[in-house]
């Protein structure tokens, strides 16, 4: 083998429809982590296809200081669902670009260095993203990293108002933890979160990479608690499979970033992409199907399995189930067994992400094979 191996599962898939994909044998499994929330619509979604190969036809790459159609319509889109008064967008590759692109931006518009982010937390794993990363074993082996980064417990408002002062530039937040365990916060804790930051002259950054494009039951998870923060980022599931990230930012922030650029920033293709991605997500309501679907298949793991597990908790298309130390064995069966693929968040929690775009069969057979799995 002379790639890098992650983690290698003994399954190779080689095709994806809809909600499914198809290993090298042709055996299907529901695929209910979308390979970590990245295609919301469902495997080989045909106005994504068209769109990029339409693209294709006309023009590959072209450097984002020759305006090009595709990119300004992403441009427009963004803004236009953007929670006001957030309009300005910053296209870059991935979810750590994403934080990285944030927290330099905090930096310049605020002229201060401190960033704050939470214990649990989850960011990206370059340089400046993974300092606010909390877990040691993703860290440990870089140091030393970006200084300056003061963690806080996640959910704790008095802690958050204790630890932001003058000399923060940021508060680096997911509005529902993903990687760290699929935590969402109590309500009032992102608002409570825009007051102190703004008292203190701090950005507030939501780190949407997995919360947006719908998972959480509204395109941005900041709609659903209606807070606009300074910068919102987003990656995952933008371009429906294909590599994006963006940094969604108030004009204050943006009329100072600094000087921060990227080669692929904004390209046709990825553009036509995450264009038809969008669009798609907002014309077909899938957000709304989300909720609707997400509701409905933790209520339904709630009366399965509520008993057998220690929580399920979860907004939208986003559930953890807490299985304890058994969770990677729960995950092998669930896969090899029941021709269900899923996540870990940590070592004791079961997560789903799926297409946003399953329906309530999709989910019961999902509840019919963790019951018999956590049994
Ligand atoms: C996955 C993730 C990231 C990192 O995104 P990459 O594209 O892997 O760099 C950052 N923040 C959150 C919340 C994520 O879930």
């Amino acid at each position: 083998m002379s790639g890098f191996v992650f983690n290698e599962k003994p399954i190779q898939i080689e095709r994806g429809d809809g909600a499914y994909v198809y290993d090298d044998s042709g055996t299907e499994y529901l695929d209910m982590g979308a390979s970590y929330a990245c295609v919301p619509l469902g495997h080989k979604h045909p106005a994504v296809h068209s769109a990029v190969s339409e693209q294709l036809e006309k023009i590959t790459y072209v450097q984002a200081s020759y305006p090009n159609a595709e990119r300004t319509a992403l441009y427009d889109l963004l803004a236009k669902t953007a929670p006001d008064p957030i309009d300005k967008t910053w296209l870059c590759n991935s979810g750590t670009e994403a934080n990285e692109a944030a927290l330099k931006f905090a930096r310049s518009a605020t002229g201060n260095s401190k960033i704050v982010a939470t214990m649990q937390g989850f960011h990206g794993r370059t340089m400046g993203a993974l300092a606010t990363t909390w877990k040691n074993k993703y860290k440990k082996p870089y140091e030393p990293l970006i200084g300056d980064v003061e963690f806080v417990p996640y959910d704790d408002s008095e802690a958050l108002e204790e630890a932001v002062d003058e000399d923060t530039a940021a508060f680096i937040v997911e509005p529902v933890q993903g990687e760290g365990g699929i935590n969402p916060t109590s309500d009032g804790y992102l608002e409570d979160a825009r007051e102190i930051t703004e008292d203190a002259g701090a950005a507030l950054i939501f780190d949407e990479v997995q919360t947006g494009m719908g998972r959480t039951g509204a395109l941005w998870n900041s709609q659903r608690a209606a807070v606009a923060p300074d910068m919102i980022t987003a990656a995952k599931g933008l371009g429906n499979g294909l590599p994006i990230g963006a940094t969604l930012c108030r004009d204050w922030i943006a009329e100072d970033y600094g000087s921060h650029a990227s080669t692929f920033s904004g390209g046709p293709v990825i553009s036509a992409a995450a264009g038809a991605t969008v669009s798609t997500i907002i014309e077909d309501s899938v957000p709304g199907n989300a909720a609707v679907i997400g509701d409905y298949l933790l209520t339904e793991l709630e009366a399965a399995i509520g008993d057998d597990v220690r929580d399920i908790r979860g907004e939208g298309l986003m559930i953890g189930v807490e299985v304890g130390r058994g969770a990677n064995a729960a995950l092998k069966k669930l896969a090899l067994n029941h021709q269900v693929l899923a996540l870990p968040a940590g070592r004791t929690v079961i997560r789903l992400l799926p297409p946003l775009t399953i329906d309530k069969d999709h989910a019961d057979a999902v509840v019919d094979a963790m019951a018999e799995v956590v049994e």
